[in-house]
Formats: structure tokens, sequence, C-alpha cells
């Protein structure tokens, strides 16, 4: 083993920099993590940091609490750990166990929550009856879980009731409904709503619900009372308007004097926090947004006369002492209104007079005006109208298409990147025309497509990670469109290769998207080949795990390196909460990349694996492959290059279309990746250590072994692969890749700034 002494200063050398990345990532990790952790838990409350791991484990779970409850009841599984209306420690144990997807929760997070749920007894009912101890009530956490969960607002509402609703009669007593709402005050009180105002405000909504003063309250009333409820509903997490000109509120804090819009009060209180708008940025206290405020910006026209003319968006504002823009003096705080399209501000008085046409300020190029959307009743446009813009009053929404516009048609996947996605979701939605981006947890990519498909000129921005792009893409094959719209990306999470393909870096790292939408906007439109997989078993009877797509985008591999995907798999879904911030994601799959242990179901590929390319076999004897690859873009797994740079003299040589197929060593070396040549590389990977120094940047490449239009695999045993890194375990079978089409992509203009996560 002449090479072993080698190997192991190479694998020191990973080390060297796994610790590095890891001293990197707990310094980043930091500031959220120890803020708050200072102070003494003394079993009443829960810490900061109990909570924030609390709904990391909800993030990943894909229960809910109603449907844990009924492990509780007669023929449950768990129906022996409870007494009455409580469960002791152990079945709370189980209860987090069971729902939260998790074998591992710390044993001293289950601690402070028992004892936290403990204490709401003795909040609840200090005064009536004496602390009892051993156990907590399951209505009580149930609901507060239910809280924070995702939701419908009122389908909670009326979990909630139901709950303690002990005899089923409809009917409520005034303590009871105390007692929900101090279950929502505390969910409140860790997401960081100011519960000091929220709270005479749910008390005020009791005291209107009971009408009669009869002490009790119905299903019907709880509901009717909460869902007129702003401040309640943001909390149980109303979100989208369901009119034109109805505000989404959100709670935010401001770290500057604020005003509310309606009473023109100061947002005053420990932590300065309000409702803001998403769509418009109107901001109001929680009280005060039952109090007629301003409608919310108008984001369509009415009929089909409107069309063409363009207005300015105006809503009350905080402008800050900016100027006038149509007088140019100073104006004081909320004396004036700000156009949401273009960002002018003027003061009250002036907003009547100066230029009643909007440009839609700097973002024009990608705005999709209200004065471009129009409604039409149903029965005026018939069948051939989708279904899925139907705003309430039995109308649908179309475009008329602008000469010389390409609005963006932007596609967030809210689930990317942890909570990454909502805020991008956000964002855009107040900088652009919030009909133009689709929450694609909703519907998918479809409702999106329809409504633009009557434009010729108009570009697609999809948000989310690399498997986010590859469903949009596909969307698009399906939707059968008059015209192909190129697609920009922003990445969310990690892994995005594609995205750093394309200029726009690996991850989003928060920084002003703005200057994001300017690079989609500067973006030059290039093909990408894309790959059909078809996968024929050698044996029909025998069953594996189904093959994740039947598309690659990005790569296509098998043993070594899917092993590893395989792995990491398998992991995040039994330790989520180890998976959670993009850093660890990195970092674990560093670890699993360098770890050597698994690579034994690997070895000797060579013997279980033949490759045809274009026709031509390929010789594989020669080589100790333990994993083999096949990329569609130079960069997998977060920025590494499989197949390598190729010197600049070099690339100038091959000038003309590249053949078929190309297996000859020396030729190889001379023959650069490209994502629009309709051709697909051939890696080969000789083990696990040698795919650490590809990930870590101490070896540049793998072994170049082809570059053809067409490859045919068979394979005689079960092998781990993987398409655009999502793993599988394959039986024998037969596979052939070959050319499926092209889709229009956009590439950002070179990068001015780089960051950790900005490798491109
Ligand atoms: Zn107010
Ligand atoms: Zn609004
Ligand atoms: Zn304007
Ligand atoms: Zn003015």
């Amino acid at each position: 083993m002449a090479g072993e002494p080698k190997r192991r200063t190479h694998f020191t050398d990973v080390l060297k920099f796994l610790w590095l990345m890891l001293k990197k990532s707990l310094a980043m990790a930091a500031p959220d993590l120890t803020t708050g952790m200072t102070t003494e838990n003394d079993g009443r409350d829960l810490s900061p940091v109990d909570f924030i791991q609390l709904q990391q484990y909800m993030e990943y779970s894909s229960l809910r609490v109603k449907d844990v409850l009924k492990e509780f009841h007669a023929g449950g599984q768990l129906v022996q750990y409870r007494f009455g209306e409580r469960i002791d420690e152990t079945g709370f144990y189980l209860f987090l166990k069971t729902y939260l997807e998790a074998d591992d929760i710390p044993s001293d997070l289950c601690q402070h929550l028992f004892s936290y749920f403990q204490n709401t007894e003795r909040d609840v009912y200090m005064r009536t009856s004496p602390p009892q101890r051993g156990g907590v009530y399951l209505k009580d956490m149930s609901c507060y879980f239910s809280v924070l969960e995702d939701g419908k607002p009122r389908d909670k509402l009326e979990f909630t009731f139901k709950l303690y609703d002990k005899d089923g009669n409809g009917v409520l007593d005034s303590s009871e409904v105390e007692r929900i709402i101090t279950q929502m005050m505390r969910a409140a009180d860790y997401l960081g709503w100011d519960v000091t105002e929220l709270r005479p405000l749910l008390k005020d909504m009791m005291k209107a619900i009971d009408a009669d003063n009869s002490g009790t309250v119905t299903l019907q009333e709880w509901i009717e009372g909460g869902m007129n409820n702003v401040p309640l509903l943001a909390l149980l997490g109303l979100k989208m308007a369901e009119l034109d000109g109805q505000h989404v509120w959100k709670m935010k804090h401001f770290n500057k004097p604020t005003y509310c819009s309606v009473c023109q009060g100061m947002l005053l209180g420990l932590r300065k926090q309000g409702l803001c708008c998403i769509l418009c940025r109107y901001t109001v206290h929680g009280k005060c947004a039952n109090k007629n405020p301003d409608p919310c910006v108008r984001t369509f026209v009415n009929s089909k006369k409107q069309l063409g003319v363009s207005f300015h968006g105006w809503v009350r504002a905080d402008c800050d002492s900016s100027k006038c823009h149509f007088c140019n003096k100073k104006i004081k705080t909320l004396a004036g209104k700000c156009c949401v399209w273009c960002q002018q501000m003027r003061h009250d008085d002036c907003v009547n007079f100066g230029s009643s046409s909007c440009d839609c300020g700097s973002l024009r190029e990608h705005i999709l005006p209200p004065w471009t959307i129009y409604s039409v009743s149903k029965d005026e446009e018939g069948k051939r109208t989708s279904k899925e813009d139907v705003i309430p009053e039995g109308h649908t929404l179309q475009i008329a298409p602008i000469l010389d516009t390409h609005p963006l048609l932007v596609f967030v996947n809210p689930k990317s990147g942890g909570k990454q996605g909502e805020r991008v979701l956000r964002k855009l939605q107040y900088l652009l025309n919030p009909r133009q981006v689709y929450n694609l947890s909703i519907r998918g990519p479809g409702p999106g497509l329809q409504f633009f498909r009557n434009l010729r000129d108009y570009r697609v921005l999809a948000c989310g990670g690399d498997g986010t792009v590859g469903w949009i893409l596909d969307a698009i094959d399906k939707a059968d469109l008059p015209v192909r719209p190129p697609v920009a990306v922003l990445p969310l999470g990690t892994g995005n290769d594609l995205a750093r393909c394309l200029r726009f870096g690996g991850g989003y790292d928060g920084s002003d998207l703005g200057e994001i939408l300017k690079e989609v906007e500067e973006g030059v439109l290039i093909p990408m080949d894309r790959w059909n997989v078809q996968v024929i078993p050698t044996d029909p009877q025998e069953i594996g795990d189904p093959v994740p797509y039947q598309i690659i985008n990005n790569y296509f591999s098998i043993g070594v390196d899917a092993s590893i995907a395989h792995r990491f798999h398998l992991m995040r879904e039994k330790h989520p909460q180890k998976f959670n911030s993009r850093t660890k994601n990195k970092l674990r799959y560093l670890e699993f990349a360098t770890s050597e242990t698994f690579s034994a179901s690997c070895k000797k590929l060579n013997e279980c694996i033949s490759i045809e390319c274009c026709g031509r076999p390929l010789d594989l004897s020669s080589h100790a492959l333990e994993g083999l690859a096949v990329i569609n873009i130079p960069s997998i797994h977060g920025g590494s290059n499989l197949w390598g740079e190729v010197k600049k003299d070099d690339r100038d040589k091959v000038t003309a279309e590249p053949p078929e197929v190309i297996t000859d060593h020396e030729v190889l070396k001379m023959t650069s990746q490209d994502l629009s040549d309709k051709r697909i590389e051939l890696v080969g990977l000789e083990g696990a250590v040698e795919m650490g120094q590809i990930y870590s940047g101490l070896k540049s490449a793998g072994l170049r072994l082809a570059q053809t239009s067409k490859i045919t695999i068979r394979t005689n045993k079960a092998l781990p692969m993987q398409i655009d890194g999502e793993p599988w375990m394959q039986p024998p079978c037969t596979m052939h890749i070959t050319h499926k089409n092209q889709a229009k992509m956009l590439m950002a203009p070179p990068a001015k700034t780089s960051g950790f996560f900005h490798h491109k």
C-alpha cells in the first residue's frame, strides 16, 4: 500500500478544514443561541433556547396535535399514561416524541416543557384550587401547540373550543374561555408578541362575544368573535388577503420611533411593536386594526376600460422628513403618503396635485402594474378562464399585456432555508405586485403560469433550492405555454448548485432583494440542457425504492457519492434538529463525505457495472472506482467541481461542435464543460477520501471518463444512486440517459461581491 501515508496526510488536512468550518459556523450561530440564555431557569418559564428548539422540531414534524391527541383516548396507544384530564411525565415525553416525530428530544427540553405546563395550572387555578402536582392537562398543552402549528385560523378556533368543551354541549363558561386565552397568550409571548397589549384586546373580545351576559359562549359566538378580531387572527396565522384592499397583517417590532396610522399615536411599550401590512407596510396598533384603517393598496382594476391608465398606490407612511416629490418641502411624520409602486412621497395635500401617473420606480422592469390586471366576471369569459384567480365576487383576474415590458412571475418555496423562504415571500410581495408573487406551498407553479400565459414577454424568478427550480421547469414543460419564459434563481437553503452555476450564488444571505432583482434584470439568456433518465429493472419483480426523478438537471451518480447522500437523507429524517441551519447542513455533509466506513458497499464498482457511450463500450478495468457521476452542470454538492477546470489555451484549441462522444484521455484533458452543448460528462471517483478532498477544495476533480450525448448503464447488483441530490437504492437494471430539451435560464452578470456562501 504505497499510497497509504500520502492519503493520511490529506485526510488530516480535511479534518483541519472541517474544524475551521465548525469554528466558523459556531461563531455564526452563537449570537442567536446565547442571547437570553443567561437567566437562571426556575422551571416556571421556558428559556428562549427551549422555545427555539421546540419550534425547530415542530418545523420538521408533519403531525398535528389533533391527531396525536387521539392516542390518549380509549383504544389509543398512549391511553395508559392518562389519568382524568391529565397525563403524567412519561406520557408527556411520549406525547412529544410522537408529535415531534423524533426519538432523541433532549431530556432537559422535555422537563422544562413539562414543568412549564404544570405551572399553567398554578397560574390559572391558583385562586380556585390548590396546585395539582403530578401531571399536565392535555387540553392546555394541545391548545398551546395548536397555536404554533400551520393552519387556518378558523380551524384553530374551533379546535381549541372543542378541547375545552368537556361535555360537548357546545358551550363554554367564562373561566374556560379565560383558560384558552391564557394558553394563546403564552404561545404569543414566545412568538415575540407584546401580550400586555393583546390581553386586554382579547378580554374585550370576550365581553363582546358574550352579548347576553350569560357567562357562557357558544362555538358560533367564539368563531365569529375570533374571525372579527384582527390581532387574534394575525396570531393564529391568517396569511393572504381574500379581498383586494384588505391588509395582510404581520406582527412587527420597530427599532425606531414609529407611529400608528389610525390614531397617530406612537407604538409604545417595551417592544415597540404593532401590526404592519405585508403588502403596503401600513402600520397600526394592534387595537387600532379593528378601527377602520385606510384600505390596502389596489392590485388590479375593475374593468377593461381602466386598463393602461397608470395611478399611484398611495399609502399613509412615516415619511420621516423626506422631501415631498411635488412641492419639495419636508414632510412631517404622518403628514404624507408613499406610493408602493414608485416609492414617491408626497404631502397629504400634494397627493391630489402633481402627476397622477406612476412609472413604478426603480423596479419598473419587474413590476406587474395593477392597471394591466383587470377583473372579469366569470360569465363574461365563459369556460376559458382558469379557476385559480377567482376573487370572492365570482370574478377572475386577467392580464392585458403592455408592449415592451416583461414583468416578473415569482414563485417562492416558503419551506426552503428554514424561515428564510417566508421572509423572502413577504418582502417580494411588498416590492412587487402581490398578484405576481406565488407561494408554491399553496397550489404549486400551475396557477401562476396560467395567469401569465397570455404574455409574450415575461420572466420567472424561482426562489428556493435546486429541487424547487426543477419543479418549476417541469411545470413549464407540462403547461404547454405559447412562449417559454426564461427562469432566474434566488437560491434558498443549501445545495444550490444550479443557482451557483448561473451566478446567483449558493444561498441568499439576507442582502437587499432590490439588488438581486437588478441582477435578474441584467441577466443573459442561456439554454440549459436537461436529460431524460429511463430505468428498466432487470427483474421486474424486484422492488427497489422509487426512482425520484425522470429528468436530470444537475447530476446523476452511482456509488460512493450516492451513498453519502443516502446516509445523509436517513440521518436527516431521524434527527431533524441537527439539520436546521444551513451551516450545520453543509458541515454534516462534509463529515459524511470524509468518513470512510460507508464506502465499503461500493468497492469495486467496475465489477458490477458496464457503460456504453453512444453505443461504444467504456473500459473501466484499469480503474478502482467506487463511484461514478454523470454531470450536466459544473458544480455539484455546494460548489465542488468534479470535472475540473480546463486551461485557457487548451480550451481555445477545441472550437468546432463537440463530437457525439469523446473517451480519449488526452482529448478529454482539453474538453471543458458547458451547460448548453447537448453533451453530458462522465466522471469516475476512486473513493470517499478523494470525495472529501474534492469537497474541501484540496483536489479539484475526479477522473474524466467521457463526454457524450447518450449513456447506457447496466448494473448487476443493488447500488445506491442519486439524481439531483435525491438518493435511492436501485436493484440491478439498465438505464438510458438521453438529451431531453433545453430550458431557458437567466445567468446573472459576473459577481461583484463574494461572501462565505457565495462561492461561485
Ligand atoms: Zn393606534
Ligand atoms: Zn396593506
Ligand atoms: Zn407611484
Ligand atoms: Zn408637498
